[in-house]
């Protein structure tokens, strides 16, 4: 019996994978598809844009460069945050973001009020596509054992108090946890029994491949119009659009290139000319999300909890966030040194951020309607994104910067993502993380901090040194998803470092 049963092969499947082949669980990855790779994973339809948070996911696990290899980033990433190199496969539109088809002005996001971020490898997001993530995350879980079993479609689930099982077919896949990792029309979801809330749609997005005549009357880049968005790559031949019917579009068919070329020109408010549609694609901006990630021994992330319309691409940010929450919890779990209610935290700290994103794509929606209201606070917005405060903002959120857990604690960095320390002897925390550990790490002169992985190697790791950065910290406790668990300045309680070394690691002082 395995560890950890895996349902769903997509990047968020894969992330955990790794994750808890890296804590030494057992995993078996059930994937439906029988082959990985698919144009809607390559470039330009299959391009994404990773936040400076997932960014720096894959950095603190060392897939960075692999990462930038596979994309075709040649320069090594800005060392300030914001710094988004595209690979050279595609060229979206350059910047830091939209909102509701808004573009962010780099110039105007002022880095140094992100909340203790630090310039480093990890400071920006970048594009890249879903094959080349995936691609990364498949070889680095087999390489920690992970086994990926494609052409299995799990449609049936049962689970007691000592395990799950999953069913394809008649074949059973036993094992003691099971996450569904399969999507926005999850089985898991559904099989499992989780309640699934929110809002109905507004509007049928496309995306497609296709040729347009009179190319000169769609400009590229993103186009908020009266009538809805479109956004248009002229050298990949990329069209997306959103038109507000309602969601009414009846979307088990194949829009029609007729219907296509109604919907563009109306949203484009243009005579041009569709042909040739090679690929396509529909969605909607509805919202919904599950009251919960957990119900016994089933637990669900990415967008097999969430779902929400791709505006301002935050879909996959919010799984990798997921992922990255969930993995060492649940290898804690498993190997039964997990304080009392660790797992619940995943719920707790996850479905707000994941309300907050549906919510973000609400406000765009709600921004692009046509008619007066949306063209009135389209003004609106367009001021503030006029200003440094106003898009530094957007960017916080969209970058993931203003992410924080409410883990209690009095320093205003706990329940951060840890800022990247550099140590004198050049060191960064980022690559302390790199094995899944939590990382205790001692700046004080005096050294201060009782090592308290002593005993327990696989938990924590003690580090003492100076730090280059002087954010005023003395002593901080970084769980191993990168997260402040616990901050101490000058003078700090080391009773206030165990009580938390023992809340998050099940570590008692001695
Ligand atoms: C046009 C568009 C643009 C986007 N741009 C961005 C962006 O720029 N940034 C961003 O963060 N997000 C973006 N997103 C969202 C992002 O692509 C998704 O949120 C992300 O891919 C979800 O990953 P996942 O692993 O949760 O699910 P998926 O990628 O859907 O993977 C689920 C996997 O589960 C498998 N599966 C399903 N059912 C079963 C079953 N019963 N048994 C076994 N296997 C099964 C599927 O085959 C699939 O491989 C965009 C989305 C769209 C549509």
């Amino acid at each position: 019996m395995h560890d950890v049963l895996i349902v769903g092969a997509g990047p968020v499947g894969l992330f955990l994978a790794c994750e808890l082949g890296l804590a030494g669980c057992s995993v078996l990855v059930l994937e439906r598809e029988p082959e990985p790779r698919s144009p809607w994973k390559a470039a330009p339809l299959g391009m994404r844009g990773l936040s400076a948070a997932s960014v720096e996911a894959f950095y603190r696990r060392g897939m960075l460069d692999p990462l930038h290899t596979r994309s075709g980033v040649h320069d090594a990433p800005g060392t300030r945050p914001g710094a988004a190199p595209a690979t050279d496969q595609s060229s979206p539109p350059p910047g830091v973001g939209h909102f509701a088809g808004m573009m962010l002005d780099p110039a105007k996001v002022d880095f140094d009020a992100l909340p203790f971020r630090l310039p480093g490898p990890a400071a920006g997001g970048m594009l890249t596509s879903l094959e080349t993530i995936e691609a990364v995350l498949s070889e680095r879980a087999s390489r920690l054992g992970v086994e990926i079993r494609r052409g299995v479609t799990v449609s049936a689930v049962t689970q007691d108090d000592e395990g799950v099982v999953a069913y394809a077919g008649e074949h059973p896949y036993a094992a003691r946890w099971l996450v569904g990792c399969d999507g926005g029309r999850s089985t898991v979801r559904g099989l499992a029994g989780f309640p699934f809330v929110g809002t109905e749609p507004l509007f049928t997005g496309y995306v497609m491949l296709a040729t347009v005549a009179g190319p000169d009357e769609l400009a590229p880049g993103f186009n908020l119009t009266p009538a809805g968005m479109y956004l248009r790559m002229p050298a990949q031949e990329y069209i997306g659009m959103t038109d507000f019917d309602g969601g009414a579009f009846d979307r088990s068919r194949r829009p029609s290139l007729d219907h296509l070329q109604t919907v563009l020109r109306r949203v484009s408010g243009t005579g041009v000319t569709l042909s040739d549609v090679r690929l396509v694609s529909d969605f909607t901006d509805r919202a919904m999300q599950t009251t919960v990630y957990r119900l016994g021994r089933v637990l669900l992330a990415g967008d097999a909890a969430h779902i929400h319309s791709p505006l301002g691409g935050q879909g996959l940010n919010l799984g990798i966030g997921d992922a990255v929450n969930l993995g060492w919890k649940l290898a804690a779990t498993v190997h039964g040194h997990a304080p009392d209610g660790l797992l619940d935290t995943y719920t707790r700290e996850r479905h707000p951020v994941g309300a907050a994103v549906l919510d973000w794509t609400r406000a765009q929606t709600a921004v692009m309607r046509p008619g007066p209201h949306g063209r009135a606070i389209q003004s609106v917005l367009r001021d503030l994104l006029g200003t440094r405060d106003g898009t530094t903002q957007v960017f916080a959120k969209v970058s993931g910067a203003s992410i924080r857990y409410d883990l209690g604690g009095e320093h205003p960095l706990t329940g951060r993502s840890a800022p990247d320390l550099r140590l004198e002897d050049g060191t960064r925390l980022g690559e302390l993380l790199r094995d899944g550990r939590g990382v205790a790490l001692d700046l004080s002169t005096e050294r201060r901090l009782r090592d308290a992985a002593t005993g327990r190697p696989g938990r924590l790791r003690h580090t003492a040194g100076t730090a280059k950065n002087d954010l005023g910290l003395d002593a901080v406790l970084i769980r191993p998803d990168g997260i402040v668990a616990w901050a101490g300045g000058r003078g700090f309680d080391p009773h206030a470092f165990e009580r938390a070394a023992d809340q998050w690691f099940g570590i008692p002082a001695a």
